[in-house]
Formats: C-alpha cells, structure tokens, sequence
C-alpha cells in the first residue's frame, strides 16, 4: 500500500475527497450543458464507466437554467465549471450542484468571490481552486509581468513553480479571510515534469486536498503518456486525492485510463478482469493481437475482476502469467487453457477466442457463488509438456476435456 499523505476531508454528495478517503476518479461532460438529454446520457456512461464526480461547464445562464433537470437524473454528484461569470456559480449553487470549480483570477472583484463563497457556505458545497502554468502569468498589467518575466529568466522552471505557488496562495488568502476551508486545490501544467513539481510544492505548503490533472494533455495517444507520468508519479509519492485525465476525445476514455491507473497503483480496487497480454515476439505462432483484442471486446461483459492472460508460447508464457485464474498459451494452430493453474483443454485457434471465453465465464460464475476464488496472484502455472514434431518444431498436444 502507498501511504497517502494526510489531507483535509470535503465532501462533494455523497463523495469524499481527502482526509484518507480513496483516491477518487473525475471527468468532465463534453456536450454543451443546456442540451440536458445528451448531458445526462453521457454523465450516465461515464458514472457506468467508473467515474465517481462529474463536472460540466455552465458558460451561459441557459446552462445553468438546465442544472436542476441534470441534478435530478444524475447518479453521481456534479461539479459547475465556472469561469468569469460570478452569477453563473450563484445560478448553480442555488440549483443544487455540489462543488463549484472557481479561478477566483478572471473573476477581478473581490466582492463577487466573497458573494460566492457565502453562498457555497449556506449549502455546504466545495470550491476548487486552481491555478494553471498558462493563466499565472499575468498579460494585462505589462509593469508587472516585466517583473515576472526577470524572476522566470533566471530558471524559468522552478520560477514558473514558485509563480504558481504564490498566485495559489493569493487565492487563497481570499477563502481563508472568509473563514472558509471547503476547498480543493489545483496546479495545472501541459508539461508532465512541471506539473510533478508544482503538486509536490503545493503539497509541502497546504493540507487542502489535491485535484490532480495535467491540463491540455491532447489525444489520449499523446496526453496518455504525459497524464500517467505525472499523476502516476505524484500518486506513487501519495500526494493526489481525486484525478482528472482529460484528453481531446471521448471523456470515456479519461475514465478508464483514470481508473486503470488507481488500480495499478493498488489505489483502487478492480470490479472487472484485468488483461494481462504477452508483447508477442519471435516466437509467435497465432495472430494474438487480434486474438488478444477480441477477447479484450468479450471480457467487457463479465463484472467480476477475473484475472485473464493471453500468451504467445508456452515456452515463456506459463512463467509470465503467473498468477492469471485462466490464460491461454498458445502455439501453432492450437491453445491450451489453464484454469487456475490447471490444464482444462487444448482447443484449436478457430475455438480459442470461444473457449477462453467460455472458460472465464464459468469461473466467474463459480467466484460469484462463493465456489472459487479469485488467484490475488496466488496461482503457480507449470508449463505444458509440448511434443515435438519430426521437423523439430513443437505443436501443442491435444487433449480432451
Ligand atoms: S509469451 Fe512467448 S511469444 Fe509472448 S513474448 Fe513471451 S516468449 Fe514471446
């Protein structure tokens, strides 16, 4: 287990975020707000994906007119992204939502912050409150971002982290001077490196509890990789209390990748089979990345976290799938299916896909009746026996249920 480090408890609903409470997974809705129908539908597939918070932004008072119809079909509890409109926070306060996301920066009067923050308090609803590389670096006031600008000169990446920082706490100081502590912080950067050393600084400084995300990440074939550094490596220190992977595509797929992360790091619990695959090599016999694919597509219909592998050979395959409740090692022409560790079948590659299926189906079915359990790693596989054939190559030998 990664020790978490210690944080400030709010709740968003029924969500708790800090103070100990699991690592929770966020994403954010990409349908225009005041569109309830296609707003519910896609908050309902990303809370049946796996998503415990789901943010919309309510740019425009018709957006926040559509809060109280969302609110009421919602299964999970909604965050109103909220950027330069004060009213549009009130509007969604007073709808119901149950955290507020605010950059207390682009809305200039005090005032205005003050008369948000009295009402999330009347409600009991957090505000987030973030900072991002791009938007701390003032534009407006040219005397002072001269003055930044020589601060940055000098080492513009720990400068830009320090500017962070102090533009955080100056956020802050505006909550903190309304008594008010309900809050989540953030600081964003696209730079994975960057956004690493901004958390692990605003970590050390507060003891609100962290949104973590790194902003504008791209496609998921680019943003993947520089999401999962980041919050893998500020998860793996324990710093990080709720996560957003945002991509330039379906939000689908900021929530699996969300929570394959969690579960990676032991950070979540698996409810769904876990795929462990060989990279295929020189060795290979079959087409496993289809196969591998396919039976990827099937295992989405099973709810129970089975661990599957899917290997290239049985010559390497049996010791890297140590562990899986069922795996198929195969060979030309033909697989051999171990349950548990045990040998139930060798099938040809025609009935490879079907058979494993089948065989991860009925012991699914057995753990959810209490009559297995599930490996936890637990089960040792010995390698099948092969026979060679005359021309030196090893088939695989059939043999029958
Ligand atoms: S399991 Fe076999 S085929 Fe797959 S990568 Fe390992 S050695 Fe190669």
């Amino acid at each position: 287990m990664i020790p978490r480090r210690k944080t400030r408890q709010v709740m968003v609903g029924g969500v708790a975020i800090g103070g100990g409470a699991p690592v929770c997974v966020q994403s954010m809705t990409s349908t225009y707000t005041h569109d309830i129908g296609a707003t519910v539908r896609q908050i309902r597939q990303l809370a049946e994906a796996g998503c415990d918070i789901v943010r919309l932004a309510v740019p425009e008072k018709r957006d926040t007119q559509a809060l109280p119809a969302i609110l009421e079909q919602s299964p999970v509890p909604i965050v109103a992204d909220v950027h330069f409109h004060f009213e549009r926070a009130l509007e969604s306060v007073e709808a119901g939502v149950h955290k507020i996301r605010l950059n207390p920066g682009n809305i200039k009067d005090r005032k205005k912050v003050d008369r948000v923050i009295a009402a999330c308090r009347e409600r009991g609803i957090p505000i987030r409150v973030g900072v991002n590389e791009g938007s701390v670096v003032e534009r407006r006031d040219k005397a002072l971002r001269d003055l930044q600008r020589q601060s940055l000169d000098t080492d513009y990446r720990a400068g830009l982290v320090r500017l962070m920082v102090s533009v955080l706490e100056d956020y802050l100081r505006v909550f903190e001077e309304n008594d008010f502590h309900d809050v989540v912080i953030s600081a964003k950067s696209i730079d994975a490196s960057m956004v690493i050393d901004a958390y692990r600084a605003i970590s050390e400084r507060f003891d609100y509890p962290l949104h973590l995300g790194v902003t504008h990440a791209g496609p998921p074939e680019t943003g993947r990789i520089r999401s999962i550094a980041a919050l893998g490596s500020l998860l793996s220190l324990g710093v990080g209390d709720t996560i957003r992977i945002s991509y330039a595509a379906d939000p689908i797929y900021e929530v699996e990748d969300g929570k394959e992360l969690l579960c990676s790091l032991g950070l979540r619990n698996r409810v769904e089979p876990e795929l462990i695959a060989c990279p295929t090599c020189g060795r290979i016999e079959i087409d496993l990345i289809k196969l591998v694919a396919e039976v990827r597509q099937k295992l989405s219909a099973i709810k129970t976290p089975v661990k599957v592998a899917v290997m290239g050979c049985v010559v390497n395959g049996p010791g890297e799938a140590e562990g899986a409740d069922v795996a198929v090692f195969a060979g030309k022409g033909r697989g051999i299916i171990y349950v548990q560790g045990e040998q139930t079948r060798t099938v040809n590659e025609s009935e490879m896909l079907d058979a494993l299926f089948e065989e991860c189906v009925a012991f699914a079915d057995r753990v959810e009746r209490g009559e297995a359990v599930l490996s936890n790693s637990r089960v040792n596989i010995v390698p099948p026996d092969p026979l060679p054939r005359k021309d030196g190559s090893m088939p695989l030998k059939v043999v029958s249920r």
